[in-house]
């Protein structure tokens, strides 16, 4: 792979914005606006080129106000989905041979568009996501950090280090695309993570197939769009609205699938790697799975903690977008000297949480996704109140919208239901530990194992979180979400995934294969 290269400045995290600046705050306020304005509008699919029609539609609906649709979309049927597959087979050979700089030169455009239609983004997250402003900027950053960041490793991966020289033999090693790739987010980072496995994908030379999460199908229309305005050719991508369980084992299965970039829960992650696993009449290689899923986080706040500290971490990593990040806290484990008065403090700070629509900036908390996922945790609730000893919260919290109170649980037992099932609200379990070693086991005693966190002033147990609180991203003294592209790559171990690490060096090649060529020179 041969490249021009550009000079690039080293990577930095996008700034966030911070809307308590007026200028910041009018121009988010106009954003939202605008967006709302576009309301109701309809949407096509995009395949091999051509925008299609279906006669069945799927409406997306404002979590927030769930009587206000946000966008018609088409739904795929199992034959345009293997007519996109086929069809980003067919220019494969074409794209996969551009030259890196080109793609890179693409994506730092799609980067660049991002963050002139920044506040455009965040209120279409705020109206379809039901993200609060601060949440809907740190994903809108955060894709535009994929754009910046993956554009550099492409630059880097394309001028590979040399490999040892035998004598009489010219040797290198090359790296090259693999094929079709199915792209699969999921709804809670409907940008950020949407953007960083597409953009893998399309920047290592792949074409992909986009099949959006049915709850936020708009943005994922939008981000298409800007694709195309950034200089990626219709035929580089399919976008592929429909429900999942309709079209993806098609799409999975296909037997021009290359591999599947998935992130979303545990179930579907396990059947997308078994289906993947089989190979199918005509195909030629092995697929691969990248698949990012659930997670049941813990943080251990040890006896001498600082409990303030402890207390905002916890609260901002379990309530934080209504607890429904992969990487949210939902198990507090804390040691018996603190733990009565770290449950009065954090009841306190619960209770303090403001719920209501996401647009509103004076709420911390928006809705749950859907009528259904607040069906789901308001039944986990009911478990949960049975398992351990309810403290705040609770249930639904007023409105139209789907908001439920931010919930703790406390006295709970590390068998519960609720200790050991990712849940995806804001419900939140605590555990009483014996010492910081039983802490730690009950922390390692779950199947997931993707963010943690320790509150310690004790060296000795920060160095023994570092060894064996078995998580692929830990975080000491501070709160275990908001992962930085580039500063904490993410990817969880066990049951979260297969630790693909997003947003670090190792992620690219997820996404290429290696040649290694040796040529006689005497
Ligand atoms: P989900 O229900 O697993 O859905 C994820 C995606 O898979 C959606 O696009 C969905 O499409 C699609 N899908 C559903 N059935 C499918 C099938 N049979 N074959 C192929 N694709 C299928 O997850 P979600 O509710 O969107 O997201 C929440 C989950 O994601 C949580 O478990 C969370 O922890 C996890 N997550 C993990 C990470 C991470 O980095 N580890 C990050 C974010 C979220 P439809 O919408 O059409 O059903």
């Amino acid at each position: 792979m041969a490249s021009q290269t550009q000079s690039l400045p080293e990577f930095r995290n996008e700034p966030m914005a911070d809307f308590s600046v007026p200028v910041n705050r009018r121009a988010m306020e106009d954003a939202l606006q605008h967006v709302r304005a576009q309301f109701g509008h309809e949407y096509d699919l995009l395949v091999g080129g051509q925008r299609i029609k279906t006669a069945d539609k799927l409406k997306s609906v404002n979590p927030s106000h769930p009587s206000e649709v946000v966008g018609i979309h088409q739904k795929a049927t199992p034959d345009l989905a293997a007519r996109a597959v086929e069809s980003a087979y067919d220019y494969f050979a074409q794209w996969g041979s551009t030259s890196p700089a080109d793609r890179v030169r693409k994506v730092l455009t799609a980067g660049r568009l991002l963050r002139e239609h920044k506040f455009e983004f965040d209120a279409w997250l705020v109206h379809e996501a039901g993200k609060t402003w601060p949440e809907a900027e740190a994903d809108v950053s955060e894709a535009i950090d994929f754009c910046e960041y993956y554009a550099r490793e492409m630059q880097r991966l394309s001028s590979p280090p040399p490999v040892f020289q035998l004598p009489g033999e010219k040797d290198e090693m090359r790296y090259f695309p693999l094929g079709v790739g199915v792209v699969i987010p999921p709804w809670n980072f409907p940008l950020a993570i949407l953007v960083g496995m597409t953009i893998a994908s399309l920047v290592t030379g792949n074409t992909v197939v986009i099949k959006p999460s049915s709850e936020t199908p708009t943005v994922a229309a939008k981000f298409a769009e800007l694709l195309l305005e950034a200089g990626f050719p219709d035929r580089s991508f399919c976008f592929l609205p429909g429900s999942g369980s309709a079209i993806g084992d098609l799409l999975v299965q296909h037997p021009k699938t290359r591999f599947i970039a998935f992130t979303g829960s545990r179930d579907v992650g396990l059947r997308i790697n078994e289906l993947a696993a089989k190979p199918q009449k005509g195909q030629r290689w092995i697929k691969r799975v990248i698949a990012e899923m659930g997670g049941k986080d813990a943080i251990i706040v040890d006896g001498d903690a600082d409990l303030e500290k402890a207390v905002d971490g916890v609260a901002a990593s379990a309530f934080g977008y209504q607890g429904q990040k992969c990487s949210a806290c939902s198990r507090a484990i804390v040691d018996e000297r603190v733990y009565d008065e770290f449950i009065d403090r954090l009841k306190k700070k619960a209770e303090a949480l403001t719920v209501g629509p996401a647009e509103d900036p004076g709420n911390f908390m928006g809705p749950v996704i859907s009528e259904g996922a607040r069906r789901t945790i308001l039944q986990y609730i009911d478990v949960g109140s049975k398992e351990g000893k309810p403290v705040t919260g609770g249930g639904p919290a007023p409105g139209d919208g789907y908001f439920i109170k931010p919930t703790i649980i406390a006295d709970v037992k590390s068998g519960a239901r609720i200790f050991q099932e990712e849940i995806f609200g804001p419900v939140l379990a605590v555990t009483k530990a014996k010492n910081f070693e039983h802490a730690l086991q009950l922390a390692n005693d779950s199947e997931y194992g993707l963010t943690g966190a320790v509150f310690s002033n004790t060296a000795e147990h920060l160095r023994q979180a570092r060894e064996r609180f078995f998580v692929g991203n830990l975080y000491l003294n501070r709160k275990c979400t908001g992962a930085m592209v580039g500063v904490h790559p993410f990817g969880g171990f066990n049951m979260s995934g297969t630790d693909s690490k997003g947003g670090g060096p190792d992620y690219l090649l997820l996404f290429l294969q290696a040649k290694s060529i040796a040529e006689r020179v005497v």
